[in-house]
């Protein structure tokens, strides 16, 4: 369904990026992987499915870095014509002890990287009229949780950048959307079980389901591939006029 097109996924060599990436490359889009860590691993995977695939290392806190990427990007393949704005990292505190540095890191990383990749891609999706911009938010995009409140912040700012990404080109072949997980077991997840597990003297299982029953009726993490097929039928032609939604995959979390 999709050789020939190229999709880049920031934040791909982990988790939920990677997830995506290889769901695109299964239906044959080359992929361009970005993200910090061992790139060898990701690489020979998307490889494995038949398709290109290259990294880019850029940080994606910096503009320069980024335009650097999509520079990149166009130069290998030609354009990019899937956008995954996906790279993400979490702090979690209350706001009166929120490290600074920790805030200006979020909102760069979360929510301003999806600004500059989005603004860069635009013009070679316009011009091919056809594009996707798949963001990666949260179910903190559409409610809050006490001490995350720059992640919060963050994900709202992305669903409301989907929005007007959705609506500025609403004429066009152009659509944006955004996906909201629940909880991923990924390793920015794992993180935070580890925390719950060590404040409360609990083994690894059982705080899971700690963090499964304070928000997840299903008390099932989403999984990477799940999200990966969501991001197919973005993609897809019965996905042309989904523009501007924020779709949930969160076990019930945001019904409540
Ligand atoms: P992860 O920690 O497994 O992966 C994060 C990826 O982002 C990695 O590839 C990492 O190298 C990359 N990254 C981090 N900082 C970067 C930077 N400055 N520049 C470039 N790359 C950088 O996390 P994940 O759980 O897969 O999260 C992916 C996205 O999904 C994030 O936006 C996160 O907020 C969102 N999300 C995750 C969950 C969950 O439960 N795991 C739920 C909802 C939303």
């Amino acid at each position: 369904m999709l050789q020939g097109k190229t999709a880049l996924v920031t934040g791909s060599t982990s988790g939920i990026g990677l997830g995506i990436a290889k769901s695109l490359a299964k239906q044959g889009a080359n992929i361009v992987l970005n993200g910090f860590g061992d790139a060898e691993g990701p690489k020979a995977e998307i490889a494995a499915l038949g398709v290109k695939v290259v990294h880019h290392g850029a940080d994606m806190s910096n503009a320069s870095e980024i335009e650097a990427m999509m520079k990149f990007a166009a130069d290998t393949f030609g354009r990019v014509d899937i956008l995954v704005n996906n790279a993400g990292i979490q702090h979690v505190a209350k706001i009166e002890d929120f490290p600074v540095e920790r805030w200006d890191a979020i909102i760069a990383i979360n929510l301003t990287s999806a600004f500059h990749a989005t603004r860069l891609a635009l013009p070679a999706m316009k011009a091919a009229n056809w594009g996707r911009i798949i963001n990666v938010a949260s179910t903190h995009g559409l409610v809050g949780s006490a001490e995350k409140s720059a992640y919060v912040a963050s994900k709202h700012g992305v669903v409301g950048l989907t929005k007007v990404t959705a609506l500025e080109n609403a004429t066009t072949g152009v659509t944006c959307n955004a996906i909201c997980p629940g909880w991923v077991l990924t390793p920015l997840v794992q993180k935070q079980v580890d925390a719950k597990a060590a404040a409360m003297g609990l083994s690894n299982e059982e705080a899971k389901k700690v963090l499964l029953l304070e928000k997840e009726p299903s008390m099932q993490f989403t999984t990477p591939e799940e999200l990966g097929e969501l991001a197919v039928f973005f993609c897809s032609a019965a996905g042309n006029n989904v523009r501007g939604a924020a779709w949930n995959m969160d076990g019930g979390w945001t019904a409540q």
